[in-house]
């Protein structure tokens, strides 16, 4: 409990060979200088909290539950740059739980302005940031390469925000129509989407290209917004305790989490929930056909694989990053072990982990094919349409347990599939208007001297003015 004396925390790296850091420290850096990821040095306990926050609004609850973080960052400054993280969530309640059946809920967190759930994390980063440059003086350009869901909501996270410009590439033709309208309907002058001639890993290879560039990337004061940003996963801690909170005390006993997971990252968050202290009895991991994660949970092998593009295309992913923070904490949080099983990955592409302790997870795995029928079967029995990434929630639900799945994304994001499977449209109003809104994009080709011009025209500098 060294982090608590002070009443400051600090963040240590999974590898442990950085420094141990703040947490704007660690905020800012995303990835640690040794390459690990950031963790808390100790985890509060949440349980002498959990009855006085139970009434508390999402943001206030946000606020409390960062606070016991956030140890470097006034309370104040702290409260105002919650509270604006979820003005522009449609719903009141922010992440309301929806009762489908006695023993079967769903968590919706697609009320965030691009209906995804990334907007809980994206909308509180951003402010993070804006708050970075406020005090630091310096000015930063955000540069990422993004398949879909990930840059519009960094995009909206950091749309009209002071001293910071927004650059995303995505491949041009490659992302669905209503993402690529998302992204380049802002209007806001710190926006720039580029359509990149290529596919999705010629834009992340030009991406990690530039960012590997000591030299460029001091020289545009370049940041990543990517999915290990710990900011990230404590946002999505919140609505774990919210969620718990929305069910009626008897359904509190035995409850199961069902988490669309790509990279791991949601349902890490509410896996450090429950070390936390809030008693959720267990999490499913419920991957599509992209199933590392799934194979990992069953059998203990973790194995990559190639990527087959799937009709949940945001779980359509390779490495799971946020993996390493799961597994500093199996292996007793022995970061020499972590960084033993994470170069035998690195070099061969799998480990075979031998007692596999994870007693708190089950797992479940979606094809295509049974997203259509597992959406046509929660519509005709429920009345309820889900997304295809939600859809994969829907299988191997424990018996004698309350399950709540996480809804990821809203339906109408996803046109086609919803309209072949239950022969309907899903509407969101905030979709229907961007659709006929004129899109501001910049083509460029698949080629790094070519980002690197455009940054050099286009990069904030100086002291963010
Ligand atoms: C990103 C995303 C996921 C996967 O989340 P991870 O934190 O990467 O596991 C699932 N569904 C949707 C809609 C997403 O955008």
């Amino acid at each position: 409990m060294r982090g608590f004396d002070t009443g400051n925390m600090n963040y240590i790296s999974t590898r442990g060979q950085s420094q141990p850091v703040s947490f704007c420290e660690a905020v800012a850096a995303g990835l640690a200088p040794d390459g690990g990821l950031y963790l808390p040095e100790s985890l509060p306990d949440l349980r002498e909290h959990l009855d006085s926050w139970s009434t508390l609004s999402y943001p206030e609850l946000c606020y409390e539950f960062f606070h016991l973080f956030a140890t470097d960052i006034s309370k104040q400054v702290l409260k105002k740059r919650v509270e604006q993280s979820y003005e522009f969530f449609s719903h009141a309640k922010i992440a309301p739980l929806k009762k489908l059946e006695n023993d079967c809920y769903v968590l919706e967190l697609f009320h965030g302005p691009t209906l995804a759930f990334k907007d809980f994390a994206l909308q509180l980063l951003g402010n993070l940031y804006e708050e970075q440059i406020r005090r630091t003086k310096v000015a930063i350009n955000v540069l990422g390469a993004t398949s879909g869901d990930t840059g519009s909501a960094a995009i909206h996270g950091l749309l009209g925000k002071k001293g910071v410009n927004i650059f995303i590439l995505y491949p041009n033709g490659r992302i669905s129509p209503l993402q690529e309208r998302q992204m380049t309907t802002t209007g806001a002058g710190n926006v720039f989407p580029i359509s990149i001639e290529g596919t999705f890993d010629d834009a992340q290879h030009i991406v990690k290209d530039i960012m590997g560039d000591a030299e460029l990337k001091d020289r545009f004061k370049l940041s990543a917004i990517n999915s290990i940003n710990l900011a990230r996963i404590l946002a999505q801690c919140v609505y774990y305790i919210y969620a718990f909170y929305q069910l009626p005390k008897s359904a509190r006993k035995h409850v199961e989490f069902a988490v669309p997971t790509g990279n791991f990252g949601n349902i890490l968050a509410g896996w450090l929930v429950q070390k936390m202290g809030l008693p959720v009895e267990s999490f499913r991991v419920a991957t599509n056909q992209n199933d590392i994660l799934y194979r990992l949970f069953t059998t203990g092998r973790y194995e990559v694989d190639d990527v087959y593009p799937s009709l949940a295309p945001s779980m359509d992913i390779q490495v799971a990053s946020n993996f390493e923070r799961f597994l500093y904490y199996a292996e007793g949080e022995d970061s020499e072990r972590v960084r033993q099983v994470m170069k035998v990955l690195k070099e061969t592409g799998k480990y075979v982990f031998e007692n596999f302790d994870a007693d708190t997870f089950t797992a479940s795995r979606m094809d295509d094919e049974e997203i259509f029928k597992v959406t046509k079967e929660v519509f005709e029995k429920y009345a309820y349409v889900v997304d295809p990434h939600t859809a994969c929630g829907f299988k191997q639900m424990s018996e004698n347990k309350t399950t709540v799945v996480l809804a990821t994304a809203h339906p109408a994001k996803f046109p086609e599939t919803i309209q072949k499977a239950i022969h309907q449209d899903a509407i969101a109003e905030s979709l229907e208007a961007i659709k006929t809104e004129a899109m501001i994009h910049y083509r460029l080709p698949a080629c790094r001297e070519a980002v690197i011009e455009f940054l050099t025209v286009h990069a904030v500098n100086g002291n963010g003015q």
